[in-house]
């Protein structure tokens, strides 16, 4: 029986003192001279292209393909500058879990975030964790967090498609996490590394919630990794 675990990014496997949101926030006051106030752009369990749109909204530029992709570009080049803070870091029990996993051969390693790819891999790389990752469902592209499980689930099928969705993980640390596992029918779970609370997670009903990775490690021969 082959499983796929599907990893959210930010406050699932790494932290970073909020690098993707600096880097908004710094590529909207280069580019227009105004950014939002912090805050008022809700950054947990978002598409990048919907937080994008946001951002030109809020600074009065018209939302086009084009404008979408100097913002991109921008925020791109911004975001290794906000990497290396001191607060940052692969969250406990992440590198364990996912080095037990990718040796396995009965279980796909993939990724399903709301970070656009290049951002995705510029956050994993700074960590040593991209290459853990054999695909994935990204957020360049949708502005619903729904949209990119079934783009995930699309890349498996295409890859694995022996894969059912009831073999399938949906991991990350917020309520969106939850919802979008379901919206693709998969197991869900839940990790309390973010900043959501474990009673707050519990009302979106995941399959498992975990306080961290050294936890799931425990639980593995449960979820038919023994
Ligand atoms: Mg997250």
């Amino acid at each position: 029986m082959k499983y796929a675990w599907l990893f959210d990014i930010d406050g699932t496997l790494i932290t970073t003192a909020g690098a993707g949101s600096k880097a908004m926030y710094a590529a909207s006051e280069e580019l227009y001279g105004v950014s939002p106030d912090e805050g008022t752009v809700v950054f947990d369990g978002s598409c990048d292209l919907a937080l994008v749109k946001q951002i030109l909204e809020y600074a009065e530029i018209e939302v086009t393909t084009e404008s979408i992709e100097v913002f991109k570009s921008n925020y791109l080049s911004k975001l290794p500058d906000f990497l290396n803070q001191e607060s940052e870091s692969v969250l406990p029990g992440v590198e364990k879990i996912l080095d037990i996993l990718i040796n396995r051969d009965d279980v796909v390693v993939g990724l399903l975030t709301g970070n656009m790819k290049e951002g995705a891999r510029i956050k994993l790389e700074h960590f040593g964790l991209w290459e853990a990752f054999e695909f994935g469902g990204f957020g360049d592209n949708y502005e619903e967090r729904n949209d990119v499980a079934k783009m995930a689930k699309r890349e498996l099928s295409k890859r694995h498609p022996e894969i059912d969705s009831g073999h399938i993980w949906v991991i990350g640390d917020t309520p969106r996490d939850i919802i979008c596992g379901k919206a693709i029918k998969s197991n869900t779970m839940a990790m309390t590394t973010g900043s959501f609370s474990l009673e707050l997670l519990e009302d979106y009903n995941p399959d498992i919630v975990a306080h961290d990775f050294n936890q799931v490690y425990e639980m593995l021969p449960k979820l038919g990794i023994d």
